[in-house]
Formats: structure tokens, sequence, C-alpha cells
């Protein structure tokens, strides 16, 4: 197998207490079954209280949630008790492995860090060259063009980059695609229909913003969203993926046009999307 990394996401540290938007949330966070019975059995006081805030149903264990949506685990300060209390090795193997991702396609093993984390889109914003791949144990370095050629798949320059298409029936579209994912909270729900309310003032927006926004910002977004799904091209075909990464910017986009905080608006994408394997697979299907 070959593993691939993007440049800069293998010094990936977690920003633990200085997270704004800590991972711990929102999800019921699923337990493997021999570290469910670790914490099942465990004695003492720590025992006690993460068999209080775990609860089994027909999938297995997970963490429950408090009223305010965090895990039960997570302390006032922005840590895990089950880190600070017992040791990195004892989480689950979620939050052992989260945000990493690996992408298998071929013989190739995709990695990096998922754009729901924070620091991820601090990476991200951070480099200010292409975005390159590494070839982990070698010294080659590839553009996303070069990795795809790699990889056997071959596209036309304009599809390795993106342009943002602000115009009305499009952006209908996409908002309607959008509309109709599972959505993670109710914030999202009414963040759709909000702008689905007035479209051609979301267009007049974005149409501002093609005038300032950050094209190789933009360009290193498209490709790591494309880049993460390239294992979907087997079953959809590349344009179809190619496609939902141009529209997944495209929203990124028209979202940081309106509000801002380019960041913020990947982040809260990736939450509501990319991490529901259901809705990626719903928006390709759309193509
Ligand atoms: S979102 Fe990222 S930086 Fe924040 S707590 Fe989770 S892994 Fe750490």
């Amino acid at each position: 197998m070959i593993s691939i990394i993007p440049e800069g996401f293998n010094e990936f540290v977690c920003k633990a207490g200085r997270c704004r938007h800590t991972c711990c949330q929102l999800w019921e966070i699923d337990i493997d079954d021999d570290t469910a019975a670790y914490y099942l059995h465990l004695k003492g006081p720590m025992g006690d209280k993460l068999r209080r805030n775990m609860e089994k149903n027909e999938e297995g264990w997970h963490f429950k949630l408090r009223k305010d949506r965090h895990c039960g685990m997570l302390r006032p300060d922005g840590l895990c008790e089950v880190i600070t209390e017992l040791g990195e090795d004892k989480l689950c193997d979620i939050c052992m492995v989260h945000p990493r991702f690996f992408t298998y396609a071929g013989e190739f093993i995709l990695c990096g860090t998922g754009l729901c984390c924070e620091r991820t889109c601090e990476i991200l914003m951070d480099g200010k060259q292409p975005l390159a791949f590494h070839e982990e144990d070698t010294d080659f370095i590839y553009s996303f063009r070069e990795l795809l050629e790699f990889m056997g798949f071959s596209i036309s320059e304009a599809l390795s980059h993106f342009t943002p298409r602000p115009d009305e029936g499009n952006y209908r579209n996409l908002l309607s695609d959008l509309a109709a994912t599972d959505p993670i909270d109710e914030a999202w729900t009414r963040e759709m229909a909000e702008l689905t309310k007035d479209v051609p003032a979301v267009v007049t927006a974005a149409g501002r913003y093609s005038a300032t926004y950050d094209p190789l910002l933009f360009d290193r977004l498209y490709q790591f969203i494309f880049y993460r799904q390239l294992d979907k091209a087997e079953t959809y075909g590349l344009e179809a993926v190619a496609e939902y990464a141009r529209r997944s910017t495209e929203f990124i986009f028209l979202e940081a046009a309106r509000l801002g905080d380019v960041g913020e608006q990947m982040r809260r994408w990736s939450e509501q999307i990319e991490y529901d394997t259901g809705n990626v697979d719903f928006l390709i299907q759309q193509l």
C-alpha cells in the first residue's frame, strides 16, 4: 500500500482546551467493545463516572451527550477526563483516531485530518503554497494533478482548480440539495431556510466576494475535499467526485461571502456533510 498525506498534516496536534469548537460535542461517540469492557469493569470513582456517561443501543455502547450536547467526560476547561485521569491510551478507538481519516483507494491510503476540526482548517489556511502531497516513506512530493495521475486518473488542468460560479440557477440547485441532507442540528435547518429565502442576495454577496477572495486558499480547500473522497471515484466516476468537491467549495465560498470567517465556514460545512457519510453519498448521487 502507498500512503499519501498532504504537506503540513503530519504536524497535526489537537488544540485541546484552546479549541473553540471541541469535537467532543453533537455526536454520540461510539465506544468499541474492548474499551467498553474496560470501562464497565473499572473500579473507583472514574469507573462510576464512565458508566454514568455510557449507554447502549442496538449498535453497541456510546457516550451519552449532556443537555448542552457535549460529551459527559469533557471538563469545563475543554480537556477530556479520560485522558487527564486515565491517560490517552485508555481512550476508545474513535477518540484515539479522530480527527484523522484514512481513505482506501485501490493500492493507496489517503491520510489526513478532517475539516470538522478547527486545527485542520488552520493548517489548510496557513499554507501559502498550492496543496502538495507527500508519499510517506519516500521523498516524493506531488501536486494534486500529479497525484491523480499517479493514481491512474486523468483530469484537465481546469478541473483541478476551483472557480466560483455565482449564478442563481446554480445556487438554487446547490442549496436545495444541501437542504435535503440529514441535519446535524436545528441551526443547520434554520441556516438552509434563511439561505433559500433570498437566493439573489446570496448571489450578489458571492459576486462581490469573487473580486476579493483568496484563490489559493479556495484551490487548496477544493483539492482537499476532492482528495478525501477519491475512493468514491470507482463507484460514481471522477467527474461526479470533482463536481461534489466544487459544489462543496462553492457553498463554503458563499457562506464566507455572507458571513466572513472562512475557517469557521469550512468547519461547519464539514461537520454537517463530511461527518455523515450518508450525506456525502446523497450529494454525489445527485450528480
Ligand atoms: S476539533 Fe480538533 S483541535 Fe478541537 S478538540 Fe477536536 S481534534 Fe482537537
